[in-house]
């Protein structure tokens, strides 16, 4: 698995910080990890979704790296069908910590009919809405992740407001219009703990490979307390500065 090369976070900068964990996805997983990622390898083939393998053991691995006490969960905002939550949740029952995983399951804009990442098998034909909930339950009981994950079906935004909590770990990955993934930015963000972790999915500092919000989200951590410890194809991974 190579690193993305191109990448501008790949730059001097932060290489070799403390902490630093940019190049392990090229080394030696721990045991568990890759074990149980070579054990789910087919169920992580067929299930849909958008996470490269690179990228889902870069997410892993970053959880792995995470020193925050197991009693503050993990929160990935944009479950769609699991495939990240077999990552997160891999890591997260060794660990002993929950996954939080939140998703209205009704898509995104670019699911939606008409759109580039549509999936027709996905509209229910009652409600003729996406719905993606069902495939993400199978994932998390075939990855035999159950005791591990917390399946949340909610606006993001909506949940955000009434959980209180600390959190360990945040996943943006939900969606990319730039409403949204500033909404999802500014009602998480700020439940990280110092030295907790914020990774963010779909982050292309080129404007012609892809939407602009997730990397403006990154430059926004960046400027505000963060400090990068992982990039990963499209995926960049943060630590909030201690206080
Ligand atoms: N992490 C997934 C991909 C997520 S796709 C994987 O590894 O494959 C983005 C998801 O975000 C979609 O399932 C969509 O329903 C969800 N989403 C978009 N806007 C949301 C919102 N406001 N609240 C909750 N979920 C949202
Ligand atoms: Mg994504």
């Amino acid at each position: 698995m190579a690193l993305h090369s191109k990448s501008p976070s790949n730059s001097k900068r932060s290489v070799g910080s403390p902490g630093d964990f940019r190049n392990m996805v090229d080394r030696e997983l721990p045991h568990y990890l890759a074990l149980s990622l070579s054990r789910n390898k087919e169920l992580i083939r067929a299930t849909k979704g958008f996470m490269p393998p690179d990228e889902g053991t870069g997410l892993a691995l970053s959880l792995h790296h995470c020193e925050l006490p197991n009693l503050l969960p993990a929160v990935e905002i944009g479950s769609y069908a699991g495939l990240s939550a077999i990552y997160l949740g891999t890591v997260a029952k060794e660990q002993g910590r929950l996954l939080i995983s939140v998703d209205h399951h009704h898509g995104s804009e670019e699911n939606q009919l008409g759109w580039e990442y549509h999936d027709a098998s996905l509209v229910d034909p009652v409600s003729g809405k996406m719905d993606t909930l069902y495939l993400f339950r199978r994932t998390i009981e075939l990855a035999e992740l159950g005791d591990s994950v917390v399946t949340v079906v909610a606006d993001s935004e909506r949940f955000a407001s009434v959980y209180p909590g600390e959190i360990a770990f945040l996943f943006i990955d939900g969606g990319h219009g730039m409403d949204q993934a500033q909404n999802d930015f500014e009602s998480w963000v700020p439940k990280i703990a110092p030295r907790g972790l914020l990774a963010i999915h779909d982050v292309f500092p080129d404007p012609a490979l892809g939407g602009r919000a997730p990397f403006l989200l990154h430059q926004k951590a960046l400027a505000n307390g963060f400090s990068e410890t992982m990039a990963q194809g499209s995926l960049r991974v943060m630590r909030r500065d201690p206080e």
